[in-house]
């Protein structure tokens, strides 16, 4: 069952489920690790996982004679590989995201089909980030400029026609499709109503369904699906959330991904310096809850791979 079907399907039981969202190992590192954070969850029944894609670095060398080596390398390859590993091993659907960014239409083409092979029927279609060297992001010259155009790459795909045109008697993909939505705005958009303005091309263009940004406040996420809803976007919407687990992340995640913690979470977090990471299972908790009561069919956590918090957070809900 793909993952539209998996959220239709708790949508019509009325069970909320969860998701969870790993990035794929660095670069030398084994499987195990990835295992580790997967097991303990499994008892659960997630409703899928997911696995995010990273695209290319730059390194730079300093050799002995004070010359410079560039290597343009990627930390965290092998998302459809790892992906796979993990679908055939737990027997839960996984989806691999794929970018636009640092890819040709002929590599995203190529990477299609090994996920078709390899039993990978969904995928999380993103625009991506700029690359470290740029100021902002830049399409490859072969590749899309923005998420929706990679939607379209991979709707024609289903229907059969690939880059160079259309194969009789084909094979037909069947890519679940979901996209990426923000209830705090992205931050490169003029406006919310633009923003949401582009999320319905996308859905118009093939997306099953939106997954969020991650936010703190369930009144911002009750908002943006009321302003997607009147602007005709019908398909689900699926919450993301993300448990704060160092002092840190008071500022990093808002210089990150653009979104506002509460106050009551920030005084919350700083009275208890050695205990953020309570706060922010407690904080998460409660957001669920309220998103559970609210007939969300399934809620999607970020991990950053690191899953003792998620633990807690599923064995209190689900
Ligand atoms: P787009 O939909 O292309 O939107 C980007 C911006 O362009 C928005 O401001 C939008 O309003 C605007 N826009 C869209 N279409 C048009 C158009 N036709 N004309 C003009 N403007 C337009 N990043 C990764 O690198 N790897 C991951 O695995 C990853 N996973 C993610 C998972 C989730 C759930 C989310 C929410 C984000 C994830 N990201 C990931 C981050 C994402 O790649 C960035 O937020 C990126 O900046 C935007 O991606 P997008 O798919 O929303 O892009």
């Amino acid at each position: 069952m793909n993952v539209v079907d998996i959220i239709h399907e708790a949508i019509a039981s009325k069970r909320t489920r969860f998701a969870f969202e790993l990035l794929p190992p660095l670069k030398g590192d084994g499987m195990q690790k990835i295992f580790a954070a997967i097991e303990p969850l499994m008892p659960f029944d997630p409703a899928y996982i997911n696995i995010t894609f990273h695209r290319e670095g730059i390194k730079e060398t300093v050799r002995e004679d004070g010359s410079v080596d560039w290597h343009i390398a990627r930390r965290r390859p092998g998302t459809v590989g790892i992906s796979a590993a993990i679908q055939h091993r737990y027997g839960v659907e996984v989806v691999p995201h794929l970018i636009c960014g640092g890819l040709s239409k002929y590599d995203i083409e190529d990477t299609l089909i090994d996920m078709d092979f390899l039993g990978l029927h969904n995928v999380l279609a993103l625009r991506g980030d700029k690359s470290q060297n740029e100021r902002r992001f830049m399409p490859h010259p072969q590749g899309h400029a923005h998420a929706i155009d990679l939607v379209r790459q991979i709707a024609d795909m289903n229907r059969g026609k690939f880059i160079d045109g259309e194969v009789e008697e084909c094979h037909h993909s069947k890519f679940s499709i979901g996209v990426a939505g923000y209830p705090e705005v992205h931050f490169e958009a003029r406006d919310l109503t633009s923003d949401i303005a582009h999320l319905k091309a996308k859905v118009d263009a093939g997306a099953g369904y939106v997954v969020t940004q991650m936010f703190f406040d369930n009144r911002c996420f009750f908002d943006f699906v009321r302003r997607c809803r009147e602007a005709g976007i019908t398909v689900p919407i699926i919450p993301g959330l993300k448990p704060i687990s160092t002092l840190r992340h008071l500022e990093v995640l808002p210089e990150t991904f653009s979104v506002k913690l509460p106050e009551a979470l920030v005084r919350e977090a700083q009275a208890h310096p050695d205990h953020v990471r309570e706060v922010g299972i407690e904080w998460t908790i409660a957001q669920s809850r309220e998103l559970m009561q609210a007939g969300i069919p399934v809620l999607h956590y970020y991990t950053m791979s690191r899953t003792t918090n998620i633990q807690q957070i599923v064995k209190a809900l689900f």
